[in-house]
């Protein structure tokens, strides 16, 4: 039995939800007339409180797309130094959109109200760089998984309006924080001009997202994604699955939360474990009393057949998801209390 934390964009459809997708009405949807496509769109923006929501084939695509929307070349975007839109995209702000990004140094990828008024370059002093958008992650990829406070969301709205900047939310694991924290959809659509979200981990579909905002901006979204290369024809295959994960994979989130804590109390149990990152989701983040011991680690591991991710300066990352069940579990914490080193 191979036990994949690596992430939770390793799980594969269940057998329900191919036979969600395998039933879903399709049509073309650069046409507009995929029905699947267009009832998880419809879903999607109401859910949001959003006019708005367009599929896209990846988290990137959608981020990119909204970069895109709120910017024009030379342009500045504000975010963290950890953003996944300055790190993991491939450096697509610069090339898509043609702008530089205002790294704010934060904590575990969040940053306060503050932070953003001082990295605001004066409009009006034509050398620096125009500051467009302010673009925060939630919850935070190298962050661990951790939720930012909804009041600091807020406070940082009431300074894109005071400073005319677009405000857009990474939102590929915002299920898990609006799990985590008991938190609605409605709240982030009133604050966020655009959120994407990914149905491609917590919620385990094969593919997919979602992009969704307000009419000033997605009235040119669907050119951008088929300049993007993201125009699909018969998707609905895959918005079925969409729509079958709204169903069933939300509120199940919290046992993924709860593995990845007992994980994470179990990693500190052990004597070659510096420091675990407090873990609110289903990410775990961990440093080894010696960075040079990673590899060692992670290749004992995989001798378990336990397979987790390294992100560099020392840092291991595990991430529980739906295909990692209640026996892998069990399987990993007896095998956390075997090690020898
Ligand atoms: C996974 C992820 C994305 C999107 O990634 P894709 O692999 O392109 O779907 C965007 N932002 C964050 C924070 C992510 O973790």
């Amino acid at each position: 039995m191979l036990i994949d934390l690596r992430s939770d964009t390793v799980t594969k459809p269940s057998p329900e939800m191919l036979e969600a997708m395998m039933a879903a009405k399709v049509g073309d949807d650069v046409y507009k007339e995929d029905e699947t496509i267009n009832l998880l769109e419809e879903r999607i923006a109401k859910m949001f409180g959003k006019p708005h929501a367009m599929f896209f084939p990846s988290g990137t695509m959608a981020n990119q797309t909204a970069i895109k929307l709120h910017t024009n070349p030379g342009d500045q975007v504000i975010c963290d130094k950890y953003a996944h839109i300055y790190n993991y995209e491939g450096g697509g702000a610069s090339f898509n959109s043609g702008v530089s990004c205002k790294l704010i140094d934060g904590n575990r990828g969040m940053f306060n109200a503050q932070d953003v008024i001082d990295a605001i370059n004066p409009p009006e002093f034509y050398h620096n760089p125009l500051s467009k958008l302010v673009e925060v992650e939630n919850t935070t990829n190298k962050g661990g998984g951790a939720c930012w406070d909804f009041k600091e969301l807020e406070r940082i709205k009431s300074v894109c309006t005071a400073h005319n900047l677009g405000y857009h939310l990474d939102g590929a694991r915002l299920w898990n924080a609006l799990v985590a924290k008991n938190e609605t959809t409605e709240q982030y659509g009133d604050v966020f001009d655009t959120i994407s979200v990914c149905l491609s981990k917590g919620l385990g579909c094969p593919i997919g997202s979602v992009l969704t905002g307000d009419e000033k901006f997605m009235k040119n979204a669907l050119r951008i994604r088929k300049m993007l290369g993201g125009g699909m024809r018969q998707g609905g295959f895959l918005a079925g699955a969409g729509l079958y994960a709204l169903d069933h994979n939300i509120t199940r989130l919290s046992e993924d939360h709860n593995k990845a804590k007992e994980l994470g109390e179990h990693l500190k149990m052990l004597s070659v474990v510096k420091h675990v990152e407090q873990s609110e989701t289903n990410i775990v983040i961990f440093e080894l009393d010696e960075v040079k011991n990673s590899n060692a680690f992670i290749s004992k591991l995989k001798n378990y057949n336990i397979l987790i991710s390294d992100m560099g300066q020392g840092k291991l990352r595990l991430v529980t998801h739906l295909d990692y069940t209640n026996d892998m579990h069990s399987k990993v914490l007896d095998t956390f209390k075997a090690l020898k080193f």
